[in-house]
């Protein structure tokens, strides 16, 4: 088993409002991404970064596309040894060993996919234009979906195979599995794996990290 990680790290973060790329911004004294490639590098034998241009130094970087799902594509067509693929967001600093070790775990059995995930605490409502509600939607079998998510890599191939226009609607990888008929499998995140968008998150990330 030739375990690859993918690190999606060429978004521009313009919500986080930083100087440069988010997966660059300080946060606890070194840049975002390099907490997830400390933890991805105890767990995987090679680790490729999608970069945004510009950033393709040191090796195993690429640069990104203009769609999430892309970057993943272009990261692991330079990974062709891969035969089992863990793709983690830069923008999740807070990722643990043991949830990429479960994650992998979780492709035992028939599983194509196995992915982070965290129960929903909220209500969740559908809207329609104007913020009218048109039905609210059965809590206790919603999930909020994170990374890391593993794949079997041929399959995760196939699936970033679907073009340009499926890759840049996909909102994560595990749904274009999913839409290639793949079976994909929820496993249970700590509560402290988030994702950092904003500059609150970055500072709330900071706070944890320095723990
Ligand atoms: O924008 P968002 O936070 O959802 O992006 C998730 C991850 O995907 C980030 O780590 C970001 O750097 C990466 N990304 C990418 N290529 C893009 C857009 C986002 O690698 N074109």
């Amino acid at each position: 088993m030739a375990v690859v990680g993918i690190v999606p790290a060429a978004g521009s973060g313009e919500r986080l409002g930083a100087d440069g790329p988010k997966a660059f911004a300080v946060c606890a004294g070194r840049p975002l991404v390099d907490w997830s490639l400390d933890v991805l590098a105890e767990v995987c034998e090679r680790v490729v970064l999608a970069v945004p241009p510009g950033y393709e130094q040191p090796p195993d970087r690429v640069t990104g596309g203009a769609s999430r799902s892309e970057s993943v594509r272009l990261a692991l067509a330079a990974a062709p040894e891969a035969t089992v693929v863990v793709v983690h967001d830069a923008a999740r600093p807070l990722i643990t060993r043991d949830l990429v070790e479960r994650c992998i775990a979780g492709l035992a059995g028939e599983y194509d996919a196995a992915i982070a995930a965290a129960p929903v605490s909220d209500t969740i409502k559908e809207a329609g234009a104007g913020g009218r509600v048109r039905r609210t939607l059965e809590r206790s079998a919603l999930w909020a979906v994170q990374t890391p998510q593993v794949f079997r890599a041929d399959v995760l191939r196939a699936a970033l195979g679907a073009g340009p226009e499926a890759l840049a609607r996909a909102t994560d990888d595990a749904m274009l599995v999913e839409a290639a008929g793949g079976a994909v499998r929820i496993v249970e995140a700590p509560p402290d794996n988030m994702k950092v968008t904003r500059p609150l998150d970055l500072r709330i990330a900071a706070e944890l990290l320095s723990c």
